[in-house]
């Protein structure tokens, strides 16, 4: 499942071959994904320029310039494919057409945008630019983890009385808008606190730590992405996904990474889901 690291190497592929661009032809092979299509999409798409890309959370925002802004969820299973040689780097025919390819935009740069989803959980919406942070999807979200509402005294207020272990609350999207299990992890391992430890009984200097490890975590691994893709492109073209390697996510039983720690991560289940850590050096 793409986290925020994969979705800002995922936009920050298409940039070259949207931005600025017109969609020549949009071509919308079935009615719905995880939710129906907004009414008429292909037609709404087609000649709108594209303004800008941005990312809310795990959400890609194209903002038209026909006042709308097309919402872009890649789900569990999403892959945004980019063919075509918009800009002379590449000599890349556009690949055969193939199943689960539901939406495909063919932009007037010659660039070809492909929305592949097997698993059918990826979402795409039209809505209105002006009001497009009052959309449900986006209207429960809170601050951006490298955006400046995130900050101390954010997160400090956020956990105050908070019964919750700390893995939870960083899992909460109105606490934090994108952070998904591996980066929370990951995380929580470089602050050295423990996943299981009560968000509302962590010191708040500690809670102050977070805040510039989790930042770090999330720009390290699009730093990773960025260095291991030609322009966060595969061979193939499809965007976003990267080898990166984590300290403690997926590493159970394999001994710690911490300097001096003697410990091993283990693994552990917390709300249905697993959780990696050292049980010696997080505390
Ligand atoms: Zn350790």
């Amino acid at each position: 499942m793409p986290e925020l690291p994969e979705v800002e190497t995922v936009k920050r592929g298409l940039a070259p071959a949207m931005e600025g661009a017109v969609i020549a032809r949009a071509q919308v092979n079935r009615p719905d994904l995880r939710w129906p299509f907004p009414e008429r999409m292909a037609e709404r798409l087609t000649g709108a320029r594209v303004n800008a890309l941005r990312r809310r959370s795990k959400y890609i925002l194209a903002d038209l310039d026909t006042e709308e802004t097309l919402l872009i969820h890649l789900g569990m299973s999403g892959r945004m494919t980019v063919s075509g040689d918009p800009l002379g780097q590449f000599v890349h025919e556009h690949p055969q057409a193939e199943k689960h390819d539901h939406v495909v935009l063919d932009m007037d740069n010659g660039a070809r945008i492909t929305f592949n989803d097997p698993r059918r959980f990826g979402a795409m919406d039209l809505l209105e630019t002006a009001t497009a942070g009052s959309h449900k999807l986006l209207a429960v979200l809170g601050p951006e983890p490298l955006g400046n509402d995130f900050h101390e005294d954010h997160l400090v207020a956020a956990f105050k009385g908070r019964n919750t272990p700390v893995k939870s609350a960083l899992l909460d999207q109105g606490i934090i808008a994108g952070l998904g299990n591996i980066y929370v992890c990951e995380a929580l391992f470089r602050a050295g606190i423990s996943p299981r430890r009560k968000a509302g009984q962590i010191a708040a200097h500690r809670v102050a730590a977070l805040v510039p490890i989790i930042r770090q975590v999330l720009q390290d691994a699009i730093r990773a992405g960025g260095s291991s893709l030609k322009d966060f492109r595969q061979a193939s073209g499809e965007l976003g996904y990267f080898q990166h390697s984590f300290d403690a996510y997926g590493r159970e039983g394999e001994p710690c990474r911490r300097e001096g720690c003697a410990g091993s991560i283990a693994r552990i289940t917390q709300s249905g889901r697993s959780t990696f850590y050292c049980v010696k050096c997080q505390r």
